[in-house]
């Protein structure tokens, strides 16, 4: 069903009136070949204006213009760099692409939830790909829920991704692209009536928070990721403070280290059970690092401290991982961790072996938690009604069919 909601972006409110797009009405320019400054290092994007033949005297100062209109002012097309010269803008137009990604649907929920399907050409020899991106508004802030993969080659039972597999990673440009993309339609970015060179505010922005929590596991394509959150947080553009960008993983404990020391971004680890045997069948990836590993890679977590705490994420699966005991032991294994545990009530999806637990259940796990001392808030469910919420993601080639989205209906 489709609402009303107060947003800026001028076109959005009439879009409100169909829930979902339909293909190709909101695409942007048809995706190009020609490869993406998107997503670049300044280092990359000055090479990049070096072999369109721009002076080296030049390109310190052209990169700055540059870095200014794609994340300060979020242009997305050439000609609309005003104190760039049309020589350059030409020459960067015949070489380059600085496109959105395609959008092949965007939903709005009744709780405002938004989810976009979005459609990345073929890299290589491969076929179109496509993720979804969420972006769930609350009090005092905004946050966008990013892809990094298409699919996962992890198999977590509890998850819809997981029974997708893997296509290919995101590139640093389609990762980025999803936050330039949200923004636009958001309204987020300053008007095209805003002089070049004019201080744009980055307060009170729709997007206030990032999070690596959609589509695969974000440390299986460790480069890609840590580019695109380099440029997310960079403070003369994107400007999100790493204190906004949280990335979740399974658990990829080799990589645990080197994200704190490289990205600095703040740390989300999908637990869910608090055995062994468990997390093995639940989080296969347990198998290869279990819980011990995990938790001593999160002792050492680079930055860590009551100020920076690591969240741990619960699924609360009935009758599986939500009993007392479970809370219990849950306590006695984060002794020690500055943490904050996210209770995630489990969102069904078709095929889906598991249930919620019962809200009784979800409130007196938190509650003994809480009393242990940790901070146990439970996440909303938001964005179940468009197949939104946490692990409900699939790709759009893999979409469920219209019999299995009206059964779960009932059930969201
Ligand atoms: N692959 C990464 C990040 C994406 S998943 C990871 O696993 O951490 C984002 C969160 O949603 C994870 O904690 C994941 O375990 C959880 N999740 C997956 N399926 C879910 C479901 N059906 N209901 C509720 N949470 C789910
Ligand atoms: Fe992959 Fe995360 Fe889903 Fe596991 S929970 S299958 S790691 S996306």
């Amino acid at each position: 069903m489709a609402v009303s909601i107060d947003l800026k972006a001028p076109d959005a409110r009439a879009e409100l009136a169909a829930n979902a797009l339909s293909a190709g009405s909101l695409a942007s320019a048809a995706a190009e070949e020609k490869p993406s400054l998107i997503g670049l290092s300044r280092e990359e994007l000055g090479a990049a204006l070096e072999a369109v033949g721009v002076p080296a005297r030049q390109i310190k100062m052209r990169v700055a213009q540059l870095w200014h209109w794609l994340y300060v002012r979020g242009v997305a097309d050439f000609s609309l760099m005003a104190n760039v010269s049309k020589d350059l803008r030409e020459k960067l137009d015949a070489a380059y692409t600085i496109a959105r990604p395609e959008i092949v649907t965007e939903q709005v929920s009744v709780d405002g939830t938004r989810k976009w399907v979005l459609r990345f050409p073929a890299k290589g020899a491969g076929r179109p790909v496509e993720i979804e991106t969420v972006y769930i508004p609350e009090e005092g802030r905004g946050t966008l829920c990013v892809s990094s993969q298409v699919g996962c080659t992890l198999t977590c039972t509890f998850c819809h991704t997981g029974t997708q597999r893997l296509v290919r990673n995101l590139t640093a440009d389609e990762i980025v692209g999803q936050v330039l993309l949200a923004r636009d339609r958001l309204g987020d970015f300053p008007d095209a009536a805003t002089p070049a060179g004019a201080i744009v505010p980055t307060e009170g922005r729709y997007v206030s928070n990032v999070v690596m929590m959609g589509m695969g596991e974000p440390l299986y394509n460790f480069d890609n990721v840590k580019a695109a959150l380099a440029v997310v947080s960079d403070g003369e553009g994107l400007a999100l403070s790493k204190r906004r960008i949280t990335l979740s993983t399974s658990g990829v404990v080799p990589m645990i280290e080197k994200a704190g020391a490289e990205m600095g971004v703040m740390l989300a680890i999908s637990l869910h059970a608090v055995r062994d045997e468990l997390r093995d069948e639940l989080v296969p990836i347990n198998k290869k690092y279990p819980l011990k590993d995990l938790l001593d890679a999160c002792r050492a977590y680079p930055g860590l401290s009551n100020a920076k705490r690591i969240t741990f994420e619960y699924v609360m699966l009935k009758g599986v991982n939500d009993s007392m005991e479970d809370a219990r032991e849950l306590v006695r294994l984060l002794r020690g961790i500055p943490a904050k545990i996210n209770l995630i009530p489990f969102n069904p999806w078709p095929g889906s072996r598991y249930d919620c637990s019962e809200w009784d259940e979800i409130e007196r796990f938190a509650d003994y938690v809480n009393q242990a001392g940790y901070a146990s808030p439970i996440r909303t469910p938001r964005g179940r009604d468009i197949f939104a919420a946490c692990g409900q993601l699939k790709s759009e080639s893999e979409r469920m069919r219209k019999k299995d989205r009206d059964a779960l209906q009932g059930a969201a």
